[in-house]
């Protein structure tokens, strides 16, 4: 069904929604319906925490067309606590504080906006999570 795709793609904008699948219990993330471990349907929604840390990064200095005002900034491979991977930009964080292994968190932030009147795109990105506070 076409409306129970777009609503499934409208979530994803705003929060972690995977699929879990019932065959192999992995987490699936972006939903694909397919398993990528075992290769069998997997449509059981599940929301990720957002919770994960920097597997890999890269530092972005020159920025393409649109993005200059926010260079320098770092792109991750984040692997979430429930083990999907993705790529995301980092946010809130001095590129060189950045580092493999950082514990980071999903925030919802503004990508573009189309004009004046035009759509707003939100997108998630990753910020360093709060520690507990140094004495
Ligand atoms: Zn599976």
């Amino acid at each position: 069904m076409h409306i129970a795709r777009n609503w499934r793609v409208k979530k994803q904008r705003y929060s972690l929604t995977g699929e879990i699948c019932n065959h192999c219990g992995s987490a699936v993330f972006p939903p694909r319906d397919v398993c990528p471990e075992c290769a069998k349907p997997a449509y059981e929604p599940m929301t990720l925490r957002g919770l994960g840390e920097v597997y890999s990064f890269t530092t972005i200095y020159e920025a393409p067309t649109g993005f200059e005002a926010q260079a320098p900034y770092s792109l991750a491979l984040v692997r979430l606590e429930e083990g999907p991977m993705l790529t995301a930009q980092l946010t809130d964080v001095d590129p060189r504080e950045v580092h493999i292994g950082m514990k980071v968190e999903m925030v919802t932030r503004k990508l573009s906006q189309d004009g004046d009147e035009g759509l707003i795109q939100y997108g998630y990105k990753f910020r360093p999570r709060m520690m507990a506070q140094a004495a």
